[in-house]
């Protein structure tokens, strides 16, 4: 697991430095904006409020970007997952996959009516559980 992650977490610790320089540019940028329109000059005062909102769009840009990708990569690998299914009843069980099922394997008991049940199919879970909530 630890393989899989680093890359990760490599990729994020760049991000961030990225993330900080144009953070601390973008609050300069404001301050300078605020001195041009303190001291009346109000087309400075735009250009340097322009830089500033662009930095941190660009910002959340980046953020979102990271944890896209930062997330992919972090991902554990898809749950496989077993049904059994009846074939007299047809109730169906899905469960974890176990070492040793296969297609057409007799399993347990169908607790409905104590058929034999039997393995139908074999498959990936693709469902995404919910993460908490994490920046970067
Ligand atoms: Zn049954």
């Amino acid at each position: 697991m630890s393989d899989i992650e680093s890359p990760a977490r490599r990729f994020s610790l760049f991000f961030l430095a990225i993330i900080f320089i144009t953070l601390v540019l973008s609050i300069a940028a404001f301050f300078q904006a605020f001195d041009a329109y303190n001291i009346g000059q109000v087309a400075n005062g735009h250009f340097f409020m322009l830089i500033g909102v662009s930095g941190l769009a660009l910002l959340t840009y980046m953020v979102f970007q990271t944890r896209r990708r930062a997330l992919r990569f972090v991902l554990k690998p898809p749950r496989i997952a077993t049904t059994i299914l009846c074939q007299k009843c047809g109730f169906k069980n899905i469960r974890d996959f176990e070492r040793g099922d296969f297609i057409f394997k007799d399993t347990e008991e169908c607790p409905k009516c104590k058929e034999k049940m039997m393995i139908a199919s074999i498959y990936r879970e693709v469902e995404e559980k919910k993460r908490p909530r994490r920046w970067i």
